[in-house]
């Protein structure tokens, strides 16, 4: 039997190591390669493009969802940044022992976790 070359086979044993690690195959499958989707933590992915599925009706739908992944992606990095930020405010506060400069990195600290807050 000859496989065409351009068409990608689907991996069977990520397919298989993605259902032990708890993922459940749909009964949809991906409109691009038509291997079936999967979902695990609510999200729905193909495991062969390696990208997310988003069911949506329209457009503007497709649209919205699509500015919600990339503000989730950004949120995600800013954490990343924030929390880096924190250990070196703490690193800085250990080395202080003027109160003014003290209560700066302690004003700055609190600012972050305000945010980190707000966006988790
Ligand atoms: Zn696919």
């Amino acid at each position: 039997m000859v496989q065409k070359k351009e068409q990608k086979e689907p991996d069977l044993s990520k397919m298989s190591q993605l259902l032990l690690a708890g993922a459940t195959m749909l009964g949809e499958s991906c409109p691009d390669c038509t291997v079936p989707l999967f979902k695990k933590n609510d999200e729905i992915f193909c495991p062969n493009c390696e990208r997310k599925a988003v069911y949506a009706k329209n457009k503007d739908e497709i649209k919205t969802i699509e500015q919600k992944i990339s503000l989730g992606e950004a949120t995600h990095q800013l954490k990343e940044v924030l929390t880096g930020k924190i250990t070196l405010l703490t690193n800085k506060l250990a080395s202080l022992d003027t109160p003014g400069e003290i209560n700066e990195i302690l004003e700055l600290i609190e600012r972050i976790l305000g945010i980190l807050e707000k966006i988790s």
